[in-house]
């Protein structure tokens, strides 16, 4: 068992512990007990896994996102001793965030759930590792406001994201001409159907889809990355994060992914992050930053890489890397909107009720069903994020009774 509260030990709260990014994060904090320990782990219904976890690494709290999840929980718990505080849903993961032991909130949830969470740990001036996109993508200016406003500071752990803010100079919040930087060059590997043919798209399964040539991933974001609305999604993420707009960032794919994105200045240098793909390198730069901690991230070996290619983006075969980037252009509630139709359209593909190239019809149609409005107050980020589902979840129903279940 990890030993917790050495004197210059960094507390750290992890939001969705039990998913890839929440096993990556406790990977790297065990291989540095002395600087950090676990406040909190929390999980939406993985029980064991987080039992498992409690057990190895000890924390104050855990966090069901059910009041009977935490019920079955706490008396696993209780069984084998171990003083850990159970609590549950929004409340519980709020509490956590903002806890006065938590100095880092690590933001792994996945989708709109991790939003509320990860502004409480904002409102409380905490570092927050941001793997959550979801929750940027649907609250932009909110989000970053709340940021601001109470000092929190922000590391990106998307790893282009991350790569970006490290090929950044100090002062991008200002503008990024403002430091000599012309434009952000994202990567993208292209996900799985890079080179399926586009009319076998059609077929296309969740299992081909999570099937990605290069990380590992949840289901969501690994779909996303099927569908390329991930690189959508990221777009409006470093629009945010890195005060720029959509303009000022090319989308490069890179189908090896060792380069993880590029700064281009304003006197033609290029700077680039390169890596194994590894989520461990992102999370242990934004633990360690501005420092530097060992990862268990093996040595990138540019020899057997041997070459790196680069193509442009096809808009025709990604549609919903088209719907995002004008949905960003757009402004107000639109990325909103777009967050939460691909969020109900990629359930419903999951679920094998929606064909993977209706991902994209969804999602237009809410964006053509709602108009945008100005963003004035987290409510109304939240009424749209309920509009917008239930306006999806009628046009798949809709598409669903039409072609039969798919099952
Ligand atoms: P995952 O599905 O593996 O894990 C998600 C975690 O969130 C789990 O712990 C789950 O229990 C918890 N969770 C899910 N729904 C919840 C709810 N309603 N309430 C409370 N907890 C809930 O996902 P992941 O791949 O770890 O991704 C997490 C986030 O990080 C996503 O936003 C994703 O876009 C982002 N991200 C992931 C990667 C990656 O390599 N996996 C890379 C970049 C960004
Ligand atoms: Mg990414």
């Amino acid at each position: 068992m990890m030993q917790a509260n050495t004197r210059q030990s960094i507390g750290v709260t992890i939001l969705g512990s039990t998913g890839t990014i929440g096993n990556n994060t406790l990977d790297v904090i065990s291989r540095h007990p002395d600087q950090y320990h676990i406040v909190a782990l929390t999980a939406k219904s993985q029980i064991d896994r987080l039992l498992e976890q409690c057990k190895k690494f000890n924390p104050e709290f855990a966090v069901l996102a059910s009041v009977d999840a935490a019920e079955k929980f706490e008396k696993k718990v209780k069984a084998i001793g171990l003083p850990i505080t159970v609590l549950s849903g929004n409340e519980g993961l709020e509490q956590v965030a903002g806890h006065d032991h938590t100095q880092y909130v690590m933001a792994a949830i996945v989708g709109a759930a991790g939003l509320r969470p990860t502004l409480a740990a904002a409102r409380r001036g905490k570092r927050i590792l941001l793997a959550n996109k979801e929750a940027l993508v649907m609250s932009g200016k909110i989000f970053m406001d709340v940021v601001k406003n109470n000092g929190a500071e922000l590391l990106p752990i998307d790893s282009e994201h991350n790569a970006v803010f490290q090929c950044m100079p100090l002062g991008f919040s200002d503008g990024l001409s403002n430091v000599g930087v012309r434009r952000i060059l994202l990567t993208a590997s292209g996900g799985p159907f890079r080179e399926t043919p586009i009319d076998q798209l059609n077929d296309v399964t969740p299992e081909q889809a999570c099937a990605h040539p290069n990380w590992v991933m949840g289901k969501k974001i690994s779909i996303d990355s099927a569908t390329m609305m991930n690189k959508g999604l990221e777009v409006i993420e470093a629009c945010w994060l890195f005060n720029t707009d959509a303009d000022h960032i090319q989308i490069v794919l890179h189908p090896q992914s060792v380069i993880h994105s590029m700064v281009e200045y304003a006197d033609g240098s290029v700077l680039a992050q390169l890596g194994n793909p590894d989520m461990r390198t992102p999370i242990a730069h934004a633990l360690a930053w501005p420092g530097r901690i060992e990862s268990g991230v093996t040595s990138l070996d540019m020899f057997e890489v041997a070459r790196l290619d680069f193509e442009a983006p096809d808009f025709q075969r990604f549609p919903c890397l088209r719907l995002a980037i004008d949905a960003m252009k757009m402004g107000g509630t639109s990325p909103t909107v777009l967050n939460a139709a691909n969020e109900v359209a990629v359930q419903a593909f999951i679920d094998g009720n929606l064909r993977f190239i209706d991902i994209a019809n969804v999602i237009e149609f809410a964006l053509s069903e709602i108009s945008p409005q100005q963003v004035k107050d987290l409510k109304m980020i939240l009424d749209t994020d309920e509009l917008a589902r239930d306006v999806s979840n009628a046009f798949v129903k809709q598409k669903a009774a039409k072609i039969g279940n798919l099952n």
